[in-house]
């Protein structure tokens, strides 16, 4: 891997500060390579790790002549109590490490801000991950426009921001549903569904989320990882928030075009990249079920035993991908003692870890997602052109449940009714039963004229994105756009 940084400084220069996790890893590395793409120097601050595990898709990239650069610095493990090596929270061994894992990124401001110092001329954009507040300080005294980026799209900025301002969420009981105010569309939730921010159940986060909104007014801008026509009427909403400062530039993940890059992103995959080729080689067009609940789902081994039962009942072919943290090794378990992977052997594909899901969801085998609609997995799932079956867990994957449902109507939900977040709750509760999976499954899959006509929104919508970031689509013109303005604002800071 290169880590010797390039130097032109007329170029412009954009310092990228990730966060470990690999929701907001993962995209930040691809945009990292879409700026490259569009003549951009990049230096991503990352840690040895980290590195490794999420920079090494950029080797290509790197030994072809992008400019892109890794600055790696030393992790303070021993001085948070994290295990050696532990940099991503789906690494923590339990969840109660997650708040040092946030302390050990804020200890990299003083590796970065002697970095800048040392720097002439001084990078001219900080892309910084939203929920790391200290670049803004560092932005602030180095006098760097700071641009965030939260893995989200503008549909969830502006549940947010309604929810803020109209506080209607107070005066709803728990479980009874509510309409957001002045959207595009009439969308329902009820508070059980709704981010930590608004959820009564994690109030302790108060203070934090005060400082989050703080940084957020603070910034320059706001880039996002989703394409204009997915959800125009909330693009414009949120430009107008946002005073014109947003830039949607995705999918990301449509920055890496070749199997080799697909199979490696993300982390190192736990299935040999053949194997799973010539299993969907296998299959029929269209016919098969993929089940993966993203990178820091921790959900309960009953939960999950009913998913698989689910599964099975529904006598199609899939893969399910098997995680849950530190209780993988009971679900496991009972993989082993039930027999289940033996009963399913000649449909189905178990993935136990970390499957490679870009190259899995571009084979044309797949038909359907079970997703917990985390918003790369759902974006994932709109470049691959299937359709969705919704099963989300905490955070705003209750709104993109609504997004994929209610707005681009390419789902089935499994009918989750609250948040179940693994930092806080322990519950061996199943809250979703099996018939549920199957009935949300088989309409998902099923031929007749509902579910074809679903199946056709979906690839129209996917070829709408392919589109988006070639040259002349939306997103190609917004990081045009951004680049601009990046220019424009460094222009101005040399005439003052
Ligand atoms: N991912 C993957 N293999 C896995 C699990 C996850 O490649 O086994 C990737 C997935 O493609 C996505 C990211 O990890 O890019 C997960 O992000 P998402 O926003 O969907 O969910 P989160 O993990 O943040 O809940």
């Amino acid at each position: 891997m290169a880590f010797v940084e390039s130097q032109d400084p007329n170029q412009l220069h954009f310092l990228v500060i990730p966060m470990g996790s690999p929701g907001h890893y993962i995209p930040t590395i691809d945009m990292a390579k879409l700026l490259a793409q569009h003549g951009v120097r990049v230096t991503i601050v990352t840690t040895p790790v980290n590195a490794l595990r999420f920079g090494s898709i950029l080797d290509q990239a790197i030994e072809s002549g992008l400019p892109i650069c890794l600055l790696v610095f030393t992790f303070p493990y021993n001085q948070f109590g994290l295990p050696e090596g532990c940099e991503s929270i789906d690494d923590l061994p339990y969840v109660g490490l997650a708040s040092a894992l946030m302390q050990a990124y804020g200890s990299l401001r003083e590796q970065v801000e002697e970095y800048i110092e040392k720097l002439n001329p001084k990078p001219d954009c900080i892309l910084a991950d939203t929920f790391l507040l200290w670049p803004g300080e560092t932005a602030k005294k180095f006098q760097i426009p700071r641009i965030l980026f939260d893995g989200m799209n503008c549909f969830t900025q502006m549940c947010n921001h309604v929810l803020y301002l109209s506080k209607v969420y107070e005066s709803v009981g728990e479980f009874e549903s509510f309409v957001l105010p002045g959207l595009p569309d009439r969308i329902e939730l009820t508070r059980s569904q709704l981010p930590f921010a608004f959820n009564p159940r994690l109030k302790g986060m108060s203070g934090f989320n005060e400082k989050l909104r703080v940084s957020e007014s603070e910034a320059f801008g706001v880039v996002i990882n989703s394409f204009e026509e997915s959800e125009q009427g909330y693009v414009d909403e949120y430009q107008k928030v946002k005073g014109g400062k947003v830039w949607c530039i995705g999918p990301l993940s449509l920055c890496h075009k070749d199997e080799s890059e697909k199979v490696q992103r993300g982390n190192k995959s736990s299935i040999n990249k053949h194997e799973c080729l010539k299993w969907l080689d296998s299959q029929e067009n269209d016919s098969v079920i993929y089940a993966c609940l993203g990178s820091i789902s921790r959900v309960e081994p009953a939960q999950l035993i009913e998913l698989a039962l689910a599964l099975e009942s529904s006598q199609r072919p899939f893969i399910w991908v098997v995680r849950a943290g530190h209780k993988t090794e009971k679900i496991e378990k009972w993989i082993d003692e039930n027999g289940f992977e033996q009963r399913t052997k000649d449909r189905a594909l178990v993935i136990r870890g970390w499957a490679p899901q870009l190259l899995i969801l571009s084979h044309a085998a797949i038909g359907g997602f079970l997703t917990h609609c985390g918003w790369n997995s759902t974006l994932e799932g709109v470049c691959a052109g299937v359709p969705l079956v919704t099963w989300p867990q905490f955070q705003e994957q209750f709104y993109n449940e609504k997004l994929v449902i209610e707005v681009l109507r390419i789902g089935v939900s499994v009918g989750s009714q609250e948040t179940v977040f693994w930092a806080f709750d322990e519950k061996s509760e199943v809250f979703i039963k099996r018939e549920a999976f199957i009935k949300a499954i088989e309409m998902v899959m099923e031929e007749g004229k509902e579910g074809e006509e679903r199946r056709k929104r979906a690839k129209e919508l996917s070829k709408m994105a392919s589109k988006a970031i070639e040259e002349g689509g939306s997103s190609h013109r917004n990081m045009t756009r951004l680049i601009e303005d990046i220019k424009n604002q460094a222009r101005s800071k040399n005439l003052s």
